[in-house]
């Protein structure tokens, strides 16, 4: 899961970080009044979107003056901000955050996360941080440093130190940006973090450190012990398809640019389908992972949400009966296909449990389902139907 900047920041101000003074707005008045409390010029105006890049994309401005405060919130609030990590139909701003702008020196990267590979926590860290990150990455990967804590053993003062100096910090930052790791860090494994980011992290010319910006992504699986993170979550910022499907405790994940809806069970054999969908010259327009146990009521509603969807030209159903059963499965299509009416060609490809009565059920409902031999076959039939 995902949340705002501006409750990231919320917080790190529990945890010690030192952040800006500010505060959240939803209107251009609360803005004006945010400013005017700060009692300071510059004040920064930030779009809050669930993704980066809001600098490059005109959605952080440096109002100098209290009408500037007003001119960029009224600007920036209700715009439709396109970013690198928006795609191209780009995302309308509600709330922004208004804070005091502060004198930067220098702007470093920061970030602490749970390392797959080594199983590990790793802290990256760069001084060339700021809204290039991504180009250094691509570019001078030799420019970002990596700091590996084993869990079990945490986080030690020699591991702060390494990240100071990496960071070629002046010795009169060293205490304050230590206390800043090592909060962070406990941010990252007390909440179950996938990803807490700083950048930049900020050395203001009067030598404090502080995380000028602020991203923090959940392990969805660990959320049901931090209540209070849940409370966070933004439905402005998630595709309605997904938030419903959410309800049903489907997995499913809605893909930009795609044509072709498709239910798989089993993760896995959903990413294979989707690589054949595309192989077969069309592109899949969800990932969706129905599960291993699914229920008639769950094949219904995943086959609901996939219909719903405008951009989708055809339907691939390819699930393998093994606790869920060719009837069941078969079953819940059916009921689907009768309340919501199927407008798209659909082809299905089932074997496994029960693969006899599953194609029963389907030949005597007087559907229009188009039966594929195998997983080849059905990716090659709804391709050739979505091409026309
Ligand atoms: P992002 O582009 O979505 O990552 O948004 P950031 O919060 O990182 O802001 C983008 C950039 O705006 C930063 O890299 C800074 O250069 C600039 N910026 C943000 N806040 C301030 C501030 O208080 N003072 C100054 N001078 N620049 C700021
Ligand atoms: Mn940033």
């Amino acid at each position: 899961m995902k949340i705002h900047e501006y409750q990231a920041k919320e917080l790190f101000k529990k945890y010690g970080i030192p952040i800006p003074r500010g505060n959240v707005a939803f209107t251009v008045a609360e803005a004006k009044a945010i400013g005017a409390d700060l009692g300071t010029f510059p004040v920064v105006v930030k779009a809050q979107i669930h993704a980066g890049g809001r600098g490059k994309g005109g959605g952080v401005k440096l109002a100098k003056d209290r009408d500037q405060v007003e001119e960029y919130a009224k600007q920036i609030l209700g715009m439709n901000l396109v970013t690198h990590q928006t795609g191209p139909e780009g995302r309308v701003v509600k709330k922004l955050l208004v804070e005091e702008g502060l004198p930067i020196e220098k702007e470093l990267y920061l970030s602490v996360l749970p390392d797959r590979g080594t199983a590990k926590i790793v802290f990256m860290a760069s001084e060339a941080g700021g809204m290039d990150i991504e180009e250094v990455a691509a570019k001078t990967p030799e420019k970002i440093i990596k700091v590996y804590i084993d869990p079990i053993l945490g986080m030690k003062g020699f591991h702060a130190n390494e990240l100071a100096f990496g960071l070629n910090l002046k010795p009169e930052l060293i205490k304050q940006f230590n206390a800043m790791v090592f909060a962070l860090y406990k941010v990252c494994v007390d909440y179950d973090c996938s990803l807490v980011e700083i950048n930049p992290l900020v050395i203001t010319s009067d030598n404090r450190v502080i995380a000028l910006d602020a991203k923090i992504n959940f392990d969805d699986n660990a959320l049901y012990r931090h209540k209070d993170i849940i409370e966070y979550r933004d439905l402005d910022e998630e595709d309605p398809f997904e938030i419903e499907a959410s309800k049903f405790e489907l997995n499913y994940i809605k893909m930009p640019g795609g044509n072709i809806g498709n239910m798989v069970n089993g993760a896995g054999l959903a990413m294979a389908t989707m690589d054949l969908i595309q192989q077969a010259g069309a592109a899949p327009a969800n990932f969706l992972d129905v599960g291993g146990g699914a229920s008639a009521e769950q094949v219904e509603n995943g086959f609901r949400i996939i219909l719903a969807d405008p951009a989708v030209k055809g339907v691939l159903i390819n699930i393998f009966g093994g606790i869920l059963r060719c009837d069941r499965l078969a079953n819940g299509v059916v009921e689907a296909a009768k309340k919501v009416g199927i407008k798209v060609p659909v082809v299905i490809r089932m074997e496994g449990t029960n693969v006899e009565q599953g194609r029963e059920i389907l030949d005597k409902s007087g559907l229009n389902l188009i039966t594929a031999k195998d997983v080849s076959d059905a990716a090659q039939k709804i391709a050739a139907i979505a091409k026309g």
